[in-house]
């Protein structure tokens, strides 16, 4: 995990952004997880080492390593945008219908659909996301 940060951190630098103990948490967190956190449970986490940082320097940074192509925002039409460390390899998303949580299951990638996409309605297809909903093992401990 460390080399993965490593690596991030030399990308942030190629591209000009400066290292900050704040920035270089954040990220750490993000790559050490990878439990696709939103930006408060970001702050939630680090707030007790760095008591001066508020939520909008984690959404700060969060816009600076997704420039730099480090990690996907995971929208669902509410405010709470998830964040994807995991930008190396092609994986789909199992979400947990009760607390939210996502996690990464691997699927041969659904190229098919993208050449569908493409020729039944002529798209320039850029990706597809696919997820599955369920209960996650955690909350089916809970609720059992
Ligand atoms: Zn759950
Ligand atoms: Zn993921």
């Amino acid at each position: 995990m460390t080399q993965r940060v490593e690596k991030a951190v030399e990308i942030l630098k190629n591209t000009g952004v400066r290292m900050t103990p704040q920035r270089h948490a954040i990220l750490t967190y993000l790559l050490d997880t990878m439990t696709h956190p939103t930006a408060d449970e970001i702050y939630k986490a680090l707030e007790g080492k760095f008591p001066n940082m508020s939520v909008a320097t984690i959404y700060n940074n969060l816009r600076v390593f997704k420039d730099a192509g480090l990690v996907r925002e995971l929208t669902y039409g509410d405010a709470s945008s998830r964040f994807d460390a995991n930008v190396e390899e092609d994986h789909y998303h199992a979400i947990c219908m009760n607390c939210g949580s996502i996690s990464d299951f691997h699927f041969p990638y659904l190229k098919d659909a993208e050449t569908s996409a493409a020729k039944d309605v002529g798209f320039q297809v850029t990706g597809h996301r696919m997820e599955v909903y369920g209960i996650c093992t955690a909350c089916q401990k809970t609720t059992h």
